[in-house]
């Protein structure tokens, strides 16, 4: 185990953040607050980026891929030396955990802002993490965390801990190679598929075996240490809602936490950071049983987190500024005592991605983009209006974080802010989130890691007639005003005004796959609308800013629009942010789906194409693996056949719908 020794306190006079969006931008606004001179790099498809110009000054340092980019350790250090600069902040992701750029910070004489690289490499492998955290006394979940990996061994292994049970992957992350059996006659399928998601993902297939705990909450302790040994805990977080593993809402306190839970689990958190001379800012997992009232240890992630904003509202504190401290060699100036909360904060993360279709990220321009002000509001923004969202990285739009006096006080503030968040120009999970703040068993608190998965259940679908009735109203008033922009309508015209145009109109949109048909006519000074059966008098109150008031059956709401070509991104506070297609005038034929061609189903990179003209395929075939936001996915043959032709290489980005390959399923 390391031997940290500290010699002397080294002021960091500027730094460099190694990573882009929203945590970039979180990290130079503690070093303004601190005044350290701070500096940005960027890729290609950053280049507009609010981070960028965040910062003092930003250098460009290739192009989009992480790899020539983000990941490139020795182009980051060379901006470093160029620069100047005292220090590095890693962020999350990225180059945040990795044991060998941290010492290559070191050996570079620059600091880098996190543990030292011991900490973070003893903690890398999910086996070593669990042995070491076993050998200092603190509860880990009982399964299997040994080096034999032979088939026989694993099953053995797996059949003394019994079902439910769960494989991880060793080297894992972000839920990867992650498999629930519940039973043992899965069992060797699920460790072959577990393997081999594991090796493609990290490079390596060991795997361990773990208890499922059902029931099981997620709660971690943010921890934070310097480098005379001291380490305190900033209370816990609960992030139980998870999809895939992943976390998609975050609260501080815990609804479960009791003063004896807190004290037994912020205890072993401690031990467990004790147990790896921890000296920066970490999070110390553990997976609670609420049935047995038992925790158990799961890992220890060793960089700032992304919900790291929950604990700092209701701590007060900047845990931005304890690190760089931290890694400056200050002792920590704040005891456990010092520590409490006050009131609750809840965190959610709004992803562009299309919660109504499996969630399939989503690339495109956020037009619009803008928050409600409320007390105890912060939002942690990755994009501002105009930003286009990349292929390239994780869909991240923003965080929304709101602190409240009390639970229920924050989650009506939060179901408040993300009803008027006007997000336009691509679809979001905007609405999956709404749901969920507003769903009453997360309002009561009795949620587990299941929750999302098996209990939720959602569907865009179901918005009512009437809601979307008067988006298309909304639509439609405008595309009409845009029109006839030049006549000033709708107000000022004089009233019994008529020629041609004014001769009944209709327009077609499809909304979540609902077709909706909306006949007007312009009468006197409104609007005359009907959809279906229902008939709307519509009138123009005028505009504020980017917000049309809109008059529906004597009611007034502000409407934000916007249009891009055949499609209108609209957004109230009853309807949400809806997304419509509307027809063309003159309708063309429905594109068929033309059989043997495969065209991309969202904006992605290839992976690898495997398969090459003159090959004959099955159906059911792998023939090209794509990447789209972080996530990979397999595009299968639909017939058996041979390929005519392929019109993409491997790693070439694309765009939604592109043709990708050819198939003759005649000649098969
Ligand atoms: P990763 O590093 O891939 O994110 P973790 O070990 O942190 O993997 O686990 C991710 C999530 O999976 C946890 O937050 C929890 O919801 C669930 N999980 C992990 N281990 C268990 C377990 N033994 N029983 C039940 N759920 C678990």
């Amino acid at each position: 185990m390391a031997n940290i020794k500290v010699k002397e306190i080294k002021p960091i006079e500027s730094l460099l953040v190694a990573n882009r969006g929203e945590i970039a931008s979180r990290v130079f606004r503690t070093c303004r607050k601190m005044g350290i001179r701070s500096v940005a790099v960027f890729s290609e498809a950053d280049r507009h980026m609010p981070f960028v110009g965040d910062a003092d000054e930003a250098v460009f340092i290739g192009e989009n891929a992480p790899s020539e980019s983000y990941l490139n350790m020795d182009k980051i250090i060379s901006v470093a030396k160029q620069k100047n600069i005292d220090a590095i902040h890693p962020g999350y992701g990225f180059l945040s955990e990795n044991a060998a750029f941290a010492q290559k910070c070191i050996d570079n004489d620059i600091i880098f802002v996190g543990p030292h690289p011991d900490a973070i490499s003893s903690m890398g492998s999910k086996a070593t993490a669990k042995a070491l955290m076993q050998a200092h006394d603190v509860p880990v979940v009982p399964g299997y965390n040994g080096d034999d990996q032979d088939m026989a061994v694993l099953m053995a292994e797996a059949k003394g801990v019994g079902v439910p049970l769960l494989l991880k992957a060793a080297a894992g992350g972000g839920g990867k190679g992650m498999r629930i059996v519940r039973d043992l006659e899965d069992l060797e399928q699920a460790i072959r598929s577990a393997q081999r998601e594991s090796l493609s993902a990290f490079g390596d297939d060991r795997l361990i075996i773990e208890k499922y705990i059902e029931s099981g909450r997620h709660i971690e302790f943010q921890i934070i240490g310097d480098k005379h040994g001291h380490v305190l805990h900033l209370l816990e977080r609960e992030c139980s809602l998870q999809r895939r593993y992943q976390k998609v809402i975050e609260e501080s306190p815990s609804p479960v936490m009791t003063e004896p839970l807190r004290k037994r689990m912020g205890a072993a958190a401690i031990k467990a950071a004790k147990a790896i001379q921890y000296d920066n800012a970490g999070t110390m997992e553990f997976i609670y049983d609420k049935d047995s009232d038992e925790f158990y240890f799961l890992e220890v992630n060793t960089r700032l987190q992304v919900e790291h904003p929950v604990t700092e509202a209701i701590t007060g504190l900047d845990i931005v500024q304890l690190q760089i401290e931290s890694a400056e060699g200050k002792p920590l100036s704040l005891y456990q005592e010092d520590i409490s909360g006050s009131g609750y904060a809840v965190e959610v993360r709004l992803y562009a991605e299309d919660a109504g279709n499996n969630f399939t990220p989503v690339t495109g321009r956020i037009v619009h983009f803008e928050v409600p002000h409320t007390d105890g509001l912060r939002v942690e923004s990755a994009i501002r209006s105009g930003s286009d969202i990349s292929v390239f990285y994780d869909p991240m739009i923003a965080k929304i974080i709101v602190h409240g006096s009390d639970r229920s006080d924050a989650l009506r503030k939060m179901a408040y802010v993300l009803r008027r968040t006007i997000c336009l120009g691509t679809v979001t999970n905007q609405d999956y989130l709404l749901r969920i703040v507003e769903d009453q068993r997360f309002i009561d608190g009795a949620y587990t890691t299941q929750f999302l998965n098996k209990d939720f259940g959602y569907s865009r679908n179901d918005d009512s007639t009437s809601v979307i009735a008067k988006a298309a109203i909304a639509a439609t008033l405008y595309g009409w005003r845009k029109r006839n922009g030049a006549r000033k309508l709708l107000k000022s015209l004089p009233s019994g005004w008529r020629n041609s145009f004014y001769a009944p109109q209709h327009d077609t949109y499809f909304v979540n796959k609902e077709m909706i048909n909306v006949q007007y006519r312009y009468q006197s000074d409104v609007l005359s609308v009907s959809i279906g059966e229902q008939t709307h008098k519509i009138r123009y109150n005028g505009a504020e800013g980017s917000a049309l008031y809109v008059e529906i059956d004597d009611m007034v709401t502000p409407y934000y629009v916007i249009n891009s070509g055949q499609n209108y991104f609209v957004h109230s506070i009853e309807t949400g942010n809806l997304h419509l297609t509307k027809q063309d005038r003159l309708p063309v034929k429905e594109k068929e789906a033309v059989p043997g061609v495969y065209a991309s189903p969202m904006p992605c990179t290839i992976v690898k194409l495997n398969v090459k003209p003159g090959q004959r395929v099955k159906s059911g075939d792998a023939l090209i693996i794509i990447s789209s936001m972080k996530m990979e996915s397999i595009i299968t043959a639909t017939s058996d056949g041979i390929v005519e032709e392929t019109y993409v290489a491997d790693n070439q980005s694309i765009e939604a719908g592109m043709l990708m390959l050819k198939i003759n399923e005649k000649d098969n």
